[in-house]
């Protein structure tokens, strides 16, 4: 089984014609609010392929929450881990303009207070899960034990987002560590000099990870362990929204692993989920399931 351990958001969507400068008003779209949220995406993404998955997470009493909880649910995901209170849904505040760029205020709430104590109590996920995937949406020290709390054997698979500075029990764990350009410029910082993904994905490696997945958009993806570097094709797509593409992704990275698959062709399937994920609107609801993926082919 897989378990995904991340945050929870709803996302509050408003289009508008030109995003406000300081001291500004502008009049948008109706509001659309979305389930959303690094590891709430996660944890669909990999329901809809069929992998068993658990999310644990902290939602807030309300509304959002509700939303968020019926989101998983829907795609199959147990939900006995998604902790209920303390304060209100994680949000964040996107509004979008007709270029597609955005800009976007999140307020952590919940996910703020789930701690290292609720991963401690949830010890019987952690005993039935293969793989645990996470990101940085949650606090820290939650993330750290989290490691500490991996069952024996079990792989740990971390795309840290929003990208800092790790300690090393953490990027020692990671097989893989999974980063897009931003994520890999910024956890290098200064030792990144270069602008070839190879260099970055030997630098990231010899900062102790296991593995190293760099996500490159529609160039695919490139794969780095100690056996070596391989690069892994994109499939060709008309991209609509590339929001929760990287989500999508790392779930279905986290899942093929997960089932035994070598890194290199997990990757590539992983791939033809992101792609798969493009081509439509919105996070969670743009994931295929895998038929959809058998549909698409590399090239
Ligand atoms: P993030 O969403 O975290 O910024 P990427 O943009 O690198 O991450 O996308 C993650 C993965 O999704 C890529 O490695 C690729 O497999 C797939 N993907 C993203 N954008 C495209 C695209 N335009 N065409 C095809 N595949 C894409």
């Amino acid at each position: 089984d897989l378990l995904v351990v991340g945050s929870a958001n709803a996302d509050l969507v408003i289009a508008v014609e030109r995003r406000p400068g300081a001291g500004e008003t502008v009049l948008g779209s109706d509001l659309a609010v979305h389930p959303g949220g690094k590891g709430a995406n996660q944890a669909v993404a990999a329901a809809r392929l069929g992998a068993r998955t658990a999310l644990l997470a902290r939602v807030g009493a309300d509304d959002h929450g509700r939303l968020l909880l019926d989101a998983q649910r829907a795609a199959g995901v147990d939900t006995v881990g998604v902790l209920v209170g303390g304060a209100p849904t994680g949000v964040a505040l996107i509004t979008v303009d007709p270029s597609g760029d955005n800009s976007i205020v999140v307020s952590p709430g919940a996910n703020a207070l789930l701690t290292p104590a609720d991963v401690r109590a949830a010890a019987s996920l952690f005993h039935a899960s293969q793989v645990v995937s996470a990101q940085l949406e949650i606090p820290l020290e939650t993330v750290a034990e989290v490691v500490r709390c991996l069952a024996p054997g079990s792989r740990f698979v971390l795309n840290p987002s929003p990208p800092r500075s790790l300690p090393g029990d953490v990027l020692a764990a990671c097989d893989p560590l999974v980063v897009n350009e931003h994520e890999a410029r910024v956890i290098l910082g200064e030792a990144c000099v270069s602008d070839v993904p190879e260099d970055w994905a030997r630098l990231l490696l010899a900062k102790g990870p296991r593995s190293v997945v760099v996500t490159l958009g529609a160039e695919g993806a490139l794969v780095a362990s100690r056996e070596g570097l391989a690069r892994v094709p994109s499939v060709r797509v008309a991209a609509v929204d590339t929001t929760g593409a990287g989500d999508a992704f790392t779930a279905a990275l986290a899942w093929r692993l997960g089932a035994g698959e070598p890194l290199t062709r997990a990757a590539a399937y992983a791939a033809r989920v992101g792609a798969a994920a493009v081509t439509r609107a919105g996070a969670q609801e743009s994931y295929p399931t895998a038929g959809e993926v058998e549909g698409t082919a590399a090239g």
